[in-house]
């Protein structure tokens, strides 16, 4: 029977290094706040591609390679999925560990 000290450095890890955004440093959220990709494929959080959009003209600036990314709308950015996937169990496994 695997303890639960185990489960949550291996969680501490996957939400430090996978499940934050490399601009806020924010945790990412699978609905409020979620990883969306742009054409050079990296991802960053929602909020952040908001704001980058704001100060952008017609496209987004990757702030890792500088990539254009050509959109109108934060919405015409596809989510990355996969991520969003693994934050739902991030979110459900938390719930569990931290549940009084
Ligand atoms: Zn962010
Ligand atoms: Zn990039």
């Amino acid at each position: 029977m695997q303890g639960h000290s185990s489960n949550e450095s291996l969680l501490a890890r996957m939400e430090g290094e996978l499940a934050s955004c490399s601009i806020c440093a924010d945790r990412m959220h699978s609905r409020k706040n979620p990883p969306r990709i742009l054409a050079c494929l990296h991802t960053f959080c929602s909020a952040c591609l908001v704001t980058l959009a704001a100060k952008g003209k017609g496209g987004v600036a990757c702030p890792s390679c500088r990539a254009t990314t050509r959109m109108s709308d934060i919405n015409a950015l596809a989510q990355n999925y996969s991520l969003v996937r693994m934050l739902e169990i991030l979110e459900i496994q938390v719930r569990e560990i931290y549940r009084t």
